[in-house]
């Protein structure tokens, strides 16, 4: 299966992709995850990244395809993908487009995550990873005040780019940026919506119902 996840910030893309790429056995390539790590490790790609990272602006379309052809060339999206967070806009959209032509491969499936602007902001505002295993976590839910992941007892951290000033400018780039995705793959007959509310696990089971 290859597969795109699409949503606004803070849709669930990550927490679902997670899920989703164990239960259909595709690896999941998160942009996001790939440009977080390299700026931890303090790699050229990651200087380069890391002041568009934090500040919700887009990294420059070069750089993300770059990553995305090395991927390919590597040989570990043969037997299909799960992206999560590209593409992010309509030119990394086309020229990821031509790239799977070249290869003669299709993309099977977009799921659009929808969920509403006010609820997206209280996901993001309350949105811990752990330090260790990247798990994703929302604290304040149920009056819970997490500091330790419930799975592996590490750190949880806000991400730098889940400050209230950069969320918005997050979500402006996705209106501008990412959005305009959603018509683009309606008009090749491939996207499906999801509804982003409730329960992980009954999100889950909707986005498997379409794969
Ligand atoms: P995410 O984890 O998907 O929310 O991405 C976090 C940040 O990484 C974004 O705000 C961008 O700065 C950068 N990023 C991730 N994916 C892309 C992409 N496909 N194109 C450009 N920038 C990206």
């Amino acid at each position: 299966m290859r597969i795109v996840l699409l949503g606004p910030p803070g849709a669930g893309k990550g927490t679902q992709a997670k899920a989703i790429s164990k239960e259909i056995d595709v690896p999941h390539i998160s942009t996001g995850d790939i440009l977080r790590n390299e700026i931890k490790n303090g790699t050229e790609l990651g200087k380069k990244a890391a002041n568009f990272v934090e500040s919700g602006k887009l990294v420059p379309d070069e750089t993300i395809i770059e990553i995305i052809k090395s991927r390919i060339r590597s040989g570990e999206l043969d037997r299909g993908f799960l992206m999560d967070g590209f593409p992010r806009n309509l030119k990394q959209a086309k020229m990821f487009s031509e790239m799977m032509e070249e290869l003669n491969i299709k993309l099977d499936r977009v799921i659009n995550i929808v969920v509403d602007e006010n609820e997206v902001i209280r996901r993001l505002g309350n949105r811990r990873i752990c330090s260790v295993c990247k798990s994703i976590f929302s604290i304040g839910d149920d009056g819970n005040n997490m500091k330790r992941c419930p799975k592996c007892g590490g750190l949880l951290l806000k991400r730098k780019d889940d400050s209230e000033d950069v969320i918005r400018h997050r979500l402006k780039v996705y209106e501008s940026e990412t959005k305009p995705l959603i018509d683009y793959y309606t008009d090749r007959g491939i996207l499906v919506n999801v509804d982003g509310s409730g329960k992980e696990e009954e999100i889950t089971g909707r986005i498997l119902e379409n794969t």
